[in-house]
């Protein structure tokens, strides 16, 4: 091989894991004086994948992710490198709770709840969303045996196990599953919320475990949490603030979830502002397929053209990368990631029009009342940043795993079931000042039991059957924006180590 030319590196896929993977490895590429070819290859004409704010009669509009856990910081310093952390906002203070929808009502989440567990006897105690003897069921978490072996199992095993059928169905799974848009009975709780795993092995109950997180947290925070993203969880602490609840550093210090001013494809344009002019941006480019060239990579273009590459990076979602890769048996670990399709409908009003208080972060909507909606975030109650003065946005998300049938529905019917439950369900009768329907096939990749084990799989396969190549994004090590910052940067490390070995 001829050491001396310039080692070419390919990225596929040019949302917020592909961008990372771009921008990480520039940086690195220059710090270790590596002459190297960048180019990420985007098949929209856009990029940032489902990271995409649209902006609207003074509405901030997202149509994917809307804000990321505080404490998985990858992004935060993101930001601050790209020179955007003054537009970190946090979520308006005093929006401290949400709902549940149960039988056409809206009940407040009983405080204290963390994971899907109840921390605090009298709000769980006098909750009309379970019966007496669901709270019977739910109180045996403290006398039963933990699990012999520490094996992977669903969310909903662990949950019905220790907490019993109504703690799940009613308050848990809507809240955690919700958040993959997935079914508690078929995802993987060592791949989606492995502390809960952890809790029983150590405390065995995990009513006392999460007591102790609780107790331990004080007075900073006190209620249900969430992994990796919430729908319409909102955990801000702060009673004081700037008004607004955007912006000021102490808000942005108190909230458990934070967003972007712009909109969170702000992240996007400053990325690929950052990366212009030192590496070879295509969009409107779709790969085809991947094949072998000695001991490197030919990436096939669907327009008939071909890229070549030292080291690749593949940060499609998991079915793509299952096209285009060559060998049978990664093709077949990448098809075990399913992905549900889902949808959001976003409706703005004129505060007075609505003519009740919004109050809180929104509510979700447990499978069992078998609604179109499947939760409904109280988007201008949330994010100030959001709605001009006087006016109010809401979003409500359509469809999760196993319950796809509604994207039959044309955008008119969808919107009319939307607006029916939303009057059921919260009392709005007003008309709109507009609609926006946001349909997202195949988005949500759900982490089936033995993820964990499958992915560690697919990295051993790729080892050794494609060296060089290596996947990431929301399909494998985590859903959240940060989780995909994160593996772009541990791919951008992985890049570099090939081509310092390749030297
Ligand atoms: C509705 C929704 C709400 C969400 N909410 C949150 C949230 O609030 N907070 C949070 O942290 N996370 C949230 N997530 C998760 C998070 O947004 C995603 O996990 C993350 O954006 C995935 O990024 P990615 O780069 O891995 O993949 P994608 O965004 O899917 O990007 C993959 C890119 O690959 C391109 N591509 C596909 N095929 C080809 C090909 N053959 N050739 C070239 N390019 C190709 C696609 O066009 C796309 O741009 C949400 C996701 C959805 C769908």
């Amino acid at each position: 091989m001829d050491k001396q030319r310039r080692k070419q590196i390919v990225i596929a896929g040019g949302g917020i894991t592909g961008l990372s993977t771009a921008y990480y490895v520039e940086q690195l590429c220059r710090a270790h004086a590596i002459e190297a070819e960048i180019v990420l290859v985007e098949k929209s004409d856009r990029f940032g994948g489902h990271v995409h704010t649209g902006k609207k009669d003074g509405f901030v509009i997202e149509r994917g992710p809307d804000s990321f856990l505080a404490r998985k910081t990858s992004i935060i310093e993101l930001m601050q490198e790209l020179g955007i952390g003054d537009d970190i906002v946090g979520t308006r203070p005093g929006i401290s709770h949400s709902y549940i929808a149960y039988r056409n009502q809206l009940h407040p989440i009983p405080d204290g709840f963390m994971l899907g567990v109840p921390t605090k006897w009298k709000p769980f105690l006098t909750t009309k969303l379970i019966s007496v003897r669901g709270k019977v069921r739910a109180a045996a978490d403290l006398v039963l045996p933990r699990k012999s072996n520490v094996e992977d199992e669903s969310l909903g095993q662990l949950l019905r196990r220790r907490l019993g059928d109504e703690v799940l169905e009613q308050i848990a799974e809507p809240l955690l599953a919700g958040i993959y848009a997935g079914n508690a009975d078929a995802l993987s709780v060592q791949a989606t919320f492995p502390m809960l795993q952890e809790t029983e092995q150590k405390h065995r109950s995990l009513i006392v475990g999460m007591l102790g997180v609780r107790k331990s947290r004080a007075p900073k925070q006190t209620t249900q949490s969430s992994q990796t993203t919430s729908k319409t969880t909102n955990k801000s602490t702060s009673k004081t603030g700037s008004g607004n609840g955007s912006g000021s550093t102490s808000t942005v210090k108190k909230s458990m979830f934070l967003s972007a001013r712009g909109g969170l494809e702000e992240v996007v344009t400053h990325l690929e502002k950052s990366l212009s002019s030192s590496i070879n941006m295509m969009k409107n480019t779709e790969i085809s397929g991947v094949t072998h060239e000695g001991e490197r990579y030919v990436v096939h273009l669907h327009n008939g053209t071909k890229l070549h590459a030292d080291a690749m990076v593949i940060a499609t979602p998991a079915h793509v990368a299952a096209r285009l890769l060559p060998d049978e048996s990664i093709s077949k670990l990448l098809q075990t990631i399913p992905y549900a399709s889902v949808m959001n409908v976003v409706l703005a009003y004129r505060e007075q029009d609505v003519g009740i208080s919004l109050e809180a972060s929104g509510f979700v909507v447990p499978r069992k009342e078998g609604r179109t909606v499947t939760a409904c975030t109280w988007t201008s109650s949330k994010w100030a940043h959001t709605a001009p003065e006087g006016h109010i946005l809401l979003r409500a998300y359509v469809g999760k795993y196993g319950q796809e049938n509604d994207d039959q529905l044309s955008d008119e019917k969808l919107v009319h079931h939307v607006r029916r439950e939303l009057e059921e369900m919260m009392g709005i009768s007003a008309e709109p000042i507009f609609t926006e329907v946001n349909r997202l096939p195949d988005a949500m990749p759900q982490y089936k039991v033995g993820h964990l084990e499958r992915m560690q799989d697919l990295d051993d396969a790729l080892a050794t059957v494609m060296p060089g190549v290596y996947l990431g994004g929301g399909g494998y090590r985590g859903i959240g924006v940060p989780d995909c910052i994160s593996q772009g940067k541990a791919m951008a490390n992985k890049l570099l180590t090939r081509l310092i070995d390749m030297a």
